[in-house]
């Protein structure tokens, strides 16, 4: 039986966050069957059934029987098991909104179809928890060692704030960024320059400062390396600004950008390998 590959292509950019995580069987097979006493065979069809929760697909920090690794071939950190035990977990996450209904629908239906093999949790959230986690997977996107992450940041941002559009072509040629005073909104791709209005401008390196503020690089922007006082300096031309303490001002000015109000999450876990790789264990234990 061949299953088709979720496609999550027609979803505008920036509307799908991806996570993986490698779960080792090992170790699953050891809790229920050690710990918590079952024989193997009421272990498999619980294991069968066990879906993780969010928190543990999403978390960027690992914890039995979870973990993550880039090897080829990775051991588990806890009990050394080789690969054949362990499984991984592909989760999607999308966001709810105007733009995606139409393409969640029609992916939500094609995998009804396929029973257990995926699992779909809705979540309410807030537009800052999202805007936060898709910090989070661009953070990881992009390769600071090279300056051009400043024009991919620059694109991430502005394919979350206008979906629509065809970012691809309007930054082909890796246009110089510049703001323009002489717009009050918007941008504008001029030559070799793309123009932004300068709250746009403004915005596109707040989301700058932010994925690297973590980093060696802290704080670097297309207008150069900012302190947090620079930052504000330059949004308050642009944004209004109430509070006093900057920390609250970058918290006001983040609530702008990232916009307020609940949003609905849908995550789609891909359980196929783990429920393949499941098979093959307890055929070992059995
Ligand atoms: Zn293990």
């Amino acid at each position: 039986m061949k299953s088709v590959v979720p496609d999550f292509s027609e979803f505008p950019p920036g509307t799908v966050t991806e996570y993986t995580t490698l779960v080792c069987l090992a170790c699953i097979f050891d809790i229920f069957t050690k710990q918590i006493g079952l024989a193997p065979r009421s272990a498999y069809s619980e294991i069968k059934r066990y879906s993780p929760t969010i928190e543990e697909m999403t978390s960027r920090k690992a914890a039995r029987p979870f973990f993550d690794s880039d090897e080829k071939h990775p051991r588990c950190p806890y009990c050394n098991a080789a690969k054949r035990w362990h499984a991984r977990l592909d989760t999607h996450c999308i966001e709810g909104g105007k733009t995606t209904d139409a393409p969640r629908r029609k992916l939500l239906k094609a995998i009804e179809k396929k029973g257990d093999q995926f699992s779909v949790t809705e979540v309410k959230s807030d537009r800052r928890r999202a805007f936060f986690d898709w910090l989070d997977t661009l953070r990881i996107s992009l390769d600071f060692s090279d300056s051009a992450w400043l024009l991919a940041a620059t694109k991430a941002l502005l394919e979350r704030k206008e979906p629509k559009q065809n970012w691809d072509e309007v930054f082909e040629g890796s246009p110089f960024i510049r703001p323009s005073a002489r717009m009050e909104e918007g941008w504008e791709r001029a030559g070799t320059s793309l123009f932004l209005s300068p709250p746009l401008y403004n915005e596109s390196l707040l989301v700058q400062y932010l994925v690297s503020r973590s980093h060696e690089l802290g704080g670097r922007t297309l207008a150069g390396r900012l302190t947090l006082i620079e930052l504000i300096r330059r949004m308050r031309k642009t944004h209004e600004v109430l509070k006093a303490d900057q920390f609250e001002i970058l918290e006001g000015l983040i609530d702008e950008v990232a916009g307020s109000g609940n949003v609905k999450l849908y995550f789609i876990v891909d359980r196929r390998e783990f429920l393949d790789k499941v098979k093959s264990v307890y055929a070992a234990y059995a």
